[in-house]
């Protein structure tokens, strides 16, 4: 490989690197590289490249060139604080540029008075493979003028090497999510029990093995090849221990979910002050499900002061050693709170990860050095933790990016101690709403539940500890809402509907209306529905729809059973098998999915085969890294991958009694030859087995292959499932975990209902039947338009069976048929929202 000369992406003037005021460049934490003070007032391509990320706030952006090379380019420092004021972004992450093409055009005299500097670093993030051979220095330069030139380390990205003094032990990364913020606690935990010094070296960064921050700052990634280093006494000992953790996959390895996703870009947009849209309607992405009507209350967090200069090192250490005593003792009373009241395990976690944060030596020990340099505690503090924190949203890691809430709340609870101030309590009433620009998960644990109905937040995401407090606190959350959410006054009356994706600020005296009879309806809906859930299930026409219940283990199939479930038409069976290292033999498979059997009571049971690859993680199951798991090894392909677990699967299958009362159904077929592939082990264990009677075989519709080739599957298919949730991920190729698109991931797109309208006229050509056991079976506006189309089974969840029986039993299938053809020529999910809802008002005003 030749060397690469970078070209100078801005005007200015060349500084080196060390002299940038920011310890995450200076100390050269994100990589090495130098600093430009910018003249001019657009980035450029440094040289030919693909964007891999822009961050979101627009002042950063991270280019691959094609040898490799990675490349940050960082506009001004703690610009990120500007949330995108000042810049206009020129490109997409995943565009390719050519070396001089404009990026990111910036307002410099904005920028000069808003932001802490304009230095602007340059740097390699992956400079154990690429060594800067030459750079520029202390000049004037040009756009376009050479600025640096790389050279490719020995052509491989190895770890870095191991000192003389150390023992070294290199390791293949199992955990499909990498090392995030719990392994890398478990991590530090372990390095913890030795006197060793241990570190983890990852390509192109060194941490303590100590430091759960640290660890986490190396953004290790799933398949990364990283080296454990350590010296001393025990060292032998610590690489064995940490190597036995990380390579057993802390209950996380396997096959990759969605690639270490890049930081979302923003849309290109003018940047200025965020105002709330004219119709008073806020978007967002949902967090916690439900739907609330309160008052807003305003969380935000206000700025800590801190002074600079310290008041004598001694005093200062000892104001910091006090501050983390007690913020420690709040926290372990807190736990131990916990654990007495038997508490709930999001709440422990969270607990936990901000106990290791605070016991991490690294973190302590620069704040020490900081104050003994003559900072305060207080400033020694937050810039040790600021370091993290942006090293950490600078790795366009969305995962990462989400821990830093942690990290910021623990500073604030540390600087807060310090300062002795209370963080100033909003007042709540009963039917508060919360609304912040980051609700850090401290704040939300403190909230009375009986008083918050639901809360909003500006940034966030749908996996960040906020949101999974709120699932278990069952609190309706949005969140990624925007910065005009903050723009909202205190007192002001909310309509929160977490499960649409918005929030109606001030809303007429009719929406408030419609809302509050809405919550009222839902809550009477479910008793009604409930008292009448074992009711056989026909339509008001007289045709017999069966609604089944999807359960994933034993207590879903007797909730399911309890709420009137006609069976199951969904075992997720890779959810019994998850958190362990050897697959389930055949003996055990058999004797889970015969107490699932025995818990439906003789009622029908559609076992899918295995369904791992994509988001779902089977650590026994490695499956190598891909580019795009979605695309790649999932469901049936990992069956017919590894036949020996499909066939030791059927056989358990097939020893369940009495004998087919299991349905097998396999999931992701996109050709016939696949179906035929299972039917033939099948056939082989039943012929194994001496089982003569027949045994139904379907297959799921979850790929646009299958659903337009359903004529020709169910052909040789017993029953078709549709799979909503993956078909309309395929049929829109948009990504189900990803939150920027989670408000338009809609299976009620006419794009998905055409596929679905597909699917049942191939299997009314063989008749066949056709189930829903995605989403959509339990979305009550989506259901007379299943039926229109022709299905007549819907698998729910077992939450949502009664509902659909009761709604089920008052449609009209000629109705539902009519209803479903009109809405095929629609053309947004939106539009057949509101077709299906007005039906559906119609269906119940003829109720009689
Ligand atoms: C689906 O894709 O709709 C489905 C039911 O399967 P899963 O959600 O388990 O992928
Ligand atoms: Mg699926």
């Amino acid at each position: 490989m030749s060397n690469l000369v970078l070209s100078a992406p801005l005007k200015g003037w060349i500084a080196p690197l060390d002299e940038t005021p920011d310890a995450v460049f200076a100390e050269r934490m994100l990589g090495d590289g130098l600093a430009i003070d910018p003249t001019g007032s657009m980035l450029h391509a440094p040289c030919d490249a693909v964007i891999m990320t822009v961050h979101r706030a627009r002042h950063a952006v991270t280019l691959r060139a094609s040898n490799g090379a990675e490349i940050l380019m960082h506009l001004g420092l703690e610009t990120v604080a500007l949330e995108g004021a000042g810049f206009e972004v020129q490109v997409r992450e995943g565009q390719s540029v050519k070396a001089g093409d404009p990026l990111i055009a910036f307002d410099l005299d904005f920028l000069a008075q808003n932001a802490r500097s304009l230095i602007t670093p340059i740097v390699i993030t992956n400079p154990d493979a690429f060594e800067i051979v030459r750079r520029e220095q202390d000049r004037a330069i040009e756009v376009g003028d050479a600025l640096m030139e790389l050279s490719p380390v020995g052509g491989l990205a190895a770890p870095a090497a191991v000192a003389a003094h150390e023992t070294g032990r290199q390791v293949v990364v199992p955990l499909v999510h990498g090392i995030h913020a719990r392994p890398a606690a478990r991590i530090a935990e372990t390095a913890r029990r030795f006197a060793a010094e241990v570190a983890l070296v990852a390509v192109n960064r060194r941490a303590s093995a100590k430091s759960p921050v640290g660890v986490m700052s190396l953004a290790i990634r799933h398949g990364d090849t990283i080296t454990i280093a350590a010296s001393g006494l025990d060292a032998d000992f610590a690489i064995a221990a940490i190597a036995e953790l990380i390579e057993g996959g802390m209950g996380e390895g396997g096959p990759v979910a969605a690639p270490a996703a890049a930081a979302p870009a923003e849309p290109v947009v003018e940047a200025g002050p965020a105002k709330l849209p004219k119709d008073g309607v806020l978007k967002g992405v949902l967090a916690a499900p439900g739907l609330a009507i309160g008052k807003a209350v305003r969380l935000s967090s206000s700025e800590i002061i801190v002074r600079e200069a310290g008041d004598g090192v001694a005093s200062e250490q000892a104001a910091l050693t006090q501050a983390l005593a007690r913020v420690r003792g709040r926290l372990e009373t807190a736990a131990a709170r916990e654990n007495a009241q038997g508490g709930d395990k999001a709440r422990k976690a969270i607990l936990g990860a901000h106990l290791a944060f605070l016991e991490d030596p690294e973190l302590a020990a620069k704040a020490r050095a900081l104050i003994d340099q003559g900072k305060s505690a207080g400033f020694a503090w937050r810039k040790a933790v600021g370091g993290y924190v942006d090293a950490l949203r600078g790795l366009g890691d969305r995962r990462l990016a989400e821990r830093v809430d942690d990290l910021v709340d623990l500073e604030r609870q540390v600087l807060r101690a310090l300062t002795g101030e209370e963080e100033s309590a909003a007042t709540m009433a009963a039917g508060s709403i919360l609304l912040a620009d980051e609700l850090l998960p401290s704040q939300l644990m403190g909230v009375d539940p009986s008083l918050v109905v639901g809360f909003c937040t500006a940034q966030g995401g749908p996996t960040s500890h906020v949101a999974i407090l709120a699932a278990a606190m069952g609190i309706p959350a949005l969140v990624a809402v925007g910065s005009a959410v903050m723009t909202v006054a205190d007192g002001t009356a909310l309509i929160l509907d977490a499960d649409g994706g918005h929030l109606r600020v001030a809303p007429d005296a009719p929406a408030l209306e419609a809302a509050q009879t809405q919550l009222a309806q839902r809550q009477e809906r479910k008793a009604r529905a409930k008292a009448s859930a074992h009711q056989i299930c026909v339509t008001k026409d007289g045709k017999r729809i069966e609604v089944f219940g999807n359960v994933g283990s034993l207590n879903d199939a007797l909730a399911a059973s309890a709420n009137g479930a006609e069976g199951s038409g969904l075992l997720r069976t890779e959810f019994l098998f998850l958190d362990r290292a050897t697959p389930p033999d055949e003996d055990e498979q058999a004797r889970q999915y015969q107490a699932i059997a025995s818990a439906l009571d003789g009622k029908p049971l559609i076992v899918r085969t295995l369904d791992v690859g994509g988001d779902k993680a089977a650590p026994y199951l490695p499956i190598p890294a891909e580019e795009n798991p979605a695309l790649g090894l999932r469901g049936v392909r990992v069956s017919l991958w590894r036949p020996h677990l499909l066939k030791t699967q059927i056989r358990a299958i097939l020893r369940v009694r009495p004998v087919g009362q299991c349905r097998i159904m396999v999931p992701m077929i996109a050709s016939l030859d696949e179906l035929r592939a299972v039917r033939a082990v099948l056939d082989e264990a039943k012929r194994e087995m001496g089982v003569s009677e027949r045994i139904e075989l379907g297959v799921m519709i979850e790929t646009p292959a299958a659903a337009v080739t359903a004529d020709l599957i169910a052909a040789e298919a017993d029953f078709l499932s549709i799979g909503t949730n993956d078909l309309t991920q395929y049929v829109l190729a948009m990504d189900r975990g990803n939150p920027e698109l989670a408000a338009r991931i809609d299976a009620l797109h006419p794009a998905v209902l055409r596929m679905i309208a597909q699917a049942c006229a191939g299997a009314a050509k063989h008749h066949r039947w056709v189930g829903v056991c995605g989403g959509a079976a339990s979305d009550l506006v989506a259901v007379p338009i299943l039926l229109g189309l022709g299905v007549t089974e819907l698998s729910a969840t077992a939450a949502a069976v009664p509902e659909v029986k009761a709604l089920v039993r008052r449609l009209d299938l000629d109705a539902c048929r009519i209803l479903a053809t009109q809405v095929l020529d629609l053309t947004s999910p939106d539009a057949v929202r509101e077709a299906a809802k007005s039906f559906l008002a119609q269906s119940s005003n003829t109720r009689v």
